[in-house]
């Protein structure tokens, strides 16, 4: 899986987006729309029917009624402008504590228009296009939202059939009941549509969002509240079915030297070339995790010789590459890692110690090294 990065994240930005959810993403891709599009429906429609009326069509609605119409249309538009000014985030996300009122706006607002339009536009069957205002929350995927606005439509429709029965009823003299029955499976079969709609969309984001939850944002390798779950899985493969498996801790050289002098972003820059070699070097069976700062575990299912080999092959790499600053330099980095084979009865908190002492062994000798033995007479 892969997600869209933003390049202008700043590293405040990325740790506030550690429990980005799916949604917050979803909707930073759709609230243009969300927002501005009932709007403009809103906004357009108005004009159209003021010019039309200015033309001397619609007799039947009163002109204080229009003007009202007009000016609510206008309200309604500034409050929408004004979200959407608000509501976004430097990095283009939808601020989380802006939301609710913008549902609450967008809901009461399709509710005030849909009432005005079944009054103002006369024998126009206004109630055949519920689902079409409904239908403007569905986006935000929100079962309660879109449950209330079609609530609140269904009994506007209802209620209008008997405050304005010129308007909404068949004449009189023609028998009611069959039109009343249409229109009602009509409006329930369609209403029912759309809050399936939402169901389902809301339950494709949850599965997007846990798929997410296992991501960093900023390397796209899995992340360190991932680890766990893999890691015991291979450990309890090499427990049962005797499958070989190590752990690599990587380590960045220097890395405080590449911020100082270049910038933190560049430093995110940076990391994100370690971690997209590291990724590319491995097999489809490795797992590479983002375990901290800049440092990255990766889970081979390898005996420590292939494990080693690897390793060395990807420290080559990424040795070998450098990334462009501003086409002013061109700065390599390198990374120290340390090698820790399973062996019967070690324990995942062994492991990575064990791993994490060889790699700072490396760094003391030199550091752009893969440490899978401590030399015995270094070790006391
Ligand atoms: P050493 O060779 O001993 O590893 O030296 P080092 O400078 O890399 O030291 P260390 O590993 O302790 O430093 C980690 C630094 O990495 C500190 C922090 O500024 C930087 N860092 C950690 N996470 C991020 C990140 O997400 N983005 C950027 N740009 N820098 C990070
Ligand atoms: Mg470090
Ligand atoms: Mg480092």
């Amino acid at each position: 899986m892969r997600f869209q990065h933003n390049n202008q994240y700043t590293q405040e930005d990325y740790e506030s987006m550690e429990g980005l959810s799916a949604l917050d993403v979803f909707l930073a891709r759709v609230y243009r729309f969300v927002i501005l599009a009932p709007t403009t429906v809103a906004a357009t429609s108005a004009v159209a029917y003021t010019i039309t009326k200015l033309l001397g069509y619609y007799d039947e609605v009163s002109t204080v009624a229009l003007v009202v119409f007009d000016f609510t249309n206008l309200i309604y538009f500034f409050v929408a402008l004004h979200l959407y000014r608000t509501g976004l985030r430097g990095d283009s996300l939808v601020k989380r504590q802006k939301l609710k009122s913008h549902k609450l706006m967008v809901g009461v607002s399709i509710l005030i228009q849909f009432n005005f339009t079944i009054y103002l536009i006369p024998y126009g069957q206004w109630w055949a296009f519920a689902p079409f205002f409904i239908f403007f929350t569905v986006f935000f995927f929100d079962m309660k939202l879109t449950s209330w606005v079609t609530v609140g439509i269904l009994l506007s429709t209802v209620l209008s059939w008997f405050i304005s029965p010129t308007i909404m009823r068949e004449p009189a003299g023609v028998n009611q009941i069959p039109f009343f029955l249409i229109r009602i499976s009509y409006l329930l079969i369609s209403s029912g549509l759309l809050l399936s709609l939402t169901h389902l969309g809301s339950k494709c984001l949850i599965e997007e969002l846990e798929k997410y939850a296992n991501y960093d944002t900023l390397t796209h390798l899995l992340n360190r509240k991932s680890m766990e779950g893999y890691m015991r899985e291979a450990l309890r493969q090499a427990k049962d079915d005797k499958h070989p498996f190590c752990i690599v801790m990587a380590d960045i050289d220097d890395f405080k030297h590449v911020n100082d002098t270049y910038g933190h972003d560049f430093g995110d820059e940076m990391l994100k070339y370690v971690a997209h070699t590291i990724l590319t070097g491995v097999k489809k069976t490795d797992y590479v995790f983002r375990w901290g700062g800049e440092e990255i575990c990766i889970l081979f299912k390898a005996t420590k010789e292939q494990a080693e080999s690897a390793a060395e092959r990807i420290r080559k790499d990424i040795a070998k590459d450098s990334v462009n600053y501003k086409n002013e330099a061109q700065v390599s980095v390198t990374v120290t890692m340390g090698v820790c084979e399973y062996k019967g009865g070690m324990t995942l908190k062994g492991m990575m110690e064990d791993a994490d002492a060889k790699l700072y062994w490396g760094k003391r000798h030199g550091k752009n090294c893969v440490v899978a033995d401590i030399p015995e007479e270094a070790k006391e």
